[in-house]
């Protein structure tokens, strides 16, 4: 006998099969189907086993390795994108999908979804239209503009922009504190040189003058452009220009004006203690001429990018070829008109659209949730001490850094099982759980949770506190 060879702690194949639960499942997926699920679980602990994991007898056992293969085949029948518990507290959380849709939004999506619409057809007349009539007065009305568009991303947005007022080599002035990257592949600087404009840096990092601006003109200026800092802060001896001066300065040297301000945020949050994010309306009143946005951040709605500013430019950008690429589809104009409709009433808005509603739930309601939850998992010999403490949730998704939001976490520390073991399987079971780390815990936030999920939540977390229980009581 060979004791020292891991491997030899795996099943064949064929043991595994001759699981009574695989028996019935062959009847419904076919037995390739299911030998192949098998392989692939046996596969997995292989290779675990040839990296000197140390498994559990328990989880090598036919009968363990058989319900894994049917949990497999089962989540293959799941849709790939399909919906999540975000127990993070970051309340736009891109890998995450930022923004969850409003009930009413997310219905018009579906309903669009699944049907011919009126996407470009006036119903009275008969006649063709136009796609972006479905959001341009909303939009007019959300922030003041004479005129409006939108496109795919923010990103999109961007350089149809800069194609418009600086294509073909003009330059644009833009502060060196912000030449920012905003993740994935959005950098200012990158983004300048697929648009054709210019990229002309003024003052440093920390501090931006007017007198900077005014000594980097030049005859091939055209524009000068402010970018919100969305994803970080710089603090100590800073400066920069008040969008109501640059306005002033530029429009006195025939510059245009572009804001690009981020996360699209349309209400005041104030009241609540969340400042430093620029309102969408503020930008216009200001007198830039261009104000850009996400559709997914603050705003709450479907991915997009709003261009709000002067009809003229929106013309010109209308009649860019690349438009016509980034145009976006039915689902995402139905939802964003639904979305902006919402923001007729501001109260309404911090009611009906998810992103609002979450981050101004009064800490209290948190706390009670949490509270609440403990108490459930309290007696159920749960495997972990479980606290609830106060701490801070962030808007994330490149919004509202410096703002910490207060929430409670519901901290869960493992008797059995690594914090990673326990958010492995948080993560991989249905519905999938997603939780912040840190040293020893799990952190549970719930400001990030929605009501209608918290028995989803309970029941993972009681299904895997039980598989620890379960593989601790095992020989
Ligand atoms: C998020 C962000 C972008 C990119 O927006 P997408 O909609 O993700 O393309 C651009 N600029 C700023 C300032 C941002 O915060």
């Amino acid at each position: 006998m060979n004791d020292d060879n891991p491997l030899r702690r795996l099943p064949a194949v064929s043991r595994v099969l001759e699981e009574a639960v695989l028996a019935e499942l062959r009847q419904s997926y076919g037995t390739a189907a299911v030998t192949d699920a098998v392989r692939q679980v046996l596969g997995e602990r292989r290779q675990r086993l040839q990296a000197g994991d140390s498994l559990e007898a328990a989880e090598l056992t036919p009968a363990h390795l058989a319900q894994q293969a049917r949990l497999r085949l089962q989540r293959q029948r799941l849709p790939s994108v399909r919906p999540v518990i975000n127990a993070t507290g970051i309340v736009l959380h891109t890998n995450l999908g930022r923004a969850p849709l409003s009930e009413a939004a997310a219905q018009a999506a579906y309903e669009a979804a699944r049907s011919y619409v009126n996407l470009e057809v006036d119903l009275s007349s008969g006649k063709r239209s136009h796609r972006q009539e479905h959001v341009r007065q909303a939009l007019c009305r959300l922030s003041g503009a004479e005129a409006a568009t939108v496109v795919n991303n923010c990103a999109a947005a961007t350089i149809l922009v800069l194609r418009a007022v600086a294509g073909g080599g003009k330059e644009v002035l833009i502060s060196r504190g912000q030449l920012i990257e905003i993740g994935g592949s959005f950098r200012i600087p990158d983004i300048m040189a697929v648009s054709g404009a210019t990229l002309r840096e003024v003052g440093t990092t920390n501090i931006t003058r007017l007198s900077d601006y005014e000594k980097a003109v030049g005859p091939q200026t055209a524009a000068v452009m402010r970018i919100h800092t969305s994803n970080y802060r710089i603090r100590g001896f800073t400066r920069t220009v008040a969008l109501e001066e640059l306005v002033a300065w530029a429009h006195r040297r025939q510059l245009t004006v572009i804001d690009d301000i981020g996360s699209g945020l349309a209400v005041d949050l104030s009241p609540w203690g969340l400042t430093g994010e620029p309102v969408i309306s503020a930008s216009i009143r200001a007198g830039a001429d261009l104000v850009l946005c996400s559709g997914d951040k603050l705003l709450g709605g479907p991915q997009a990018g709003l261009i709000l500013g002067r009809q003229e430019w929106i013309a010109r950008i209308a009649r860019d070829p690349f438009f016509r690429a980034v145009r976006p589809d039915k689902m995402t104009l139905a939802a964003l008109a639904v979305t902006l409709q919402a923001y007729t009433d501001p109260n309404q808005a911090l009611n009906q659209i998810p992103v609002l509603r979450l981050l101004t739930t009064p800490v209290e309601h948190l706390h009670a949730r949490c509270q609440s939850f403990r108490e459930h998992l309290h007696g159920r010999s749960f495997p972990a001490a479980v606290e609830v403490l106060a701490q801070t949730a962030y808007a994330g998704g490149g919004s509202l850094p410096e703002i910490a939001v207060p929430t409670y976490v519901l901290q869960i520390r493992p008797h059995q099982g690594s914090e990673q073991d326990w958010a492995y399987r948080l993560r991989t079971g249905e519905p999938p759980v997603m939780v912040r780390l840190t040293q020893g815990c799990l952190w549970l936030d719930l400001r990030t949770v929605f009501p209608f999920q918290e028995e989803a939540l309970l029941q993972r977390l009681c299904e895997v506190a039980q598989s620890f229980v379960e593989s601790a009581a095992s020989p």
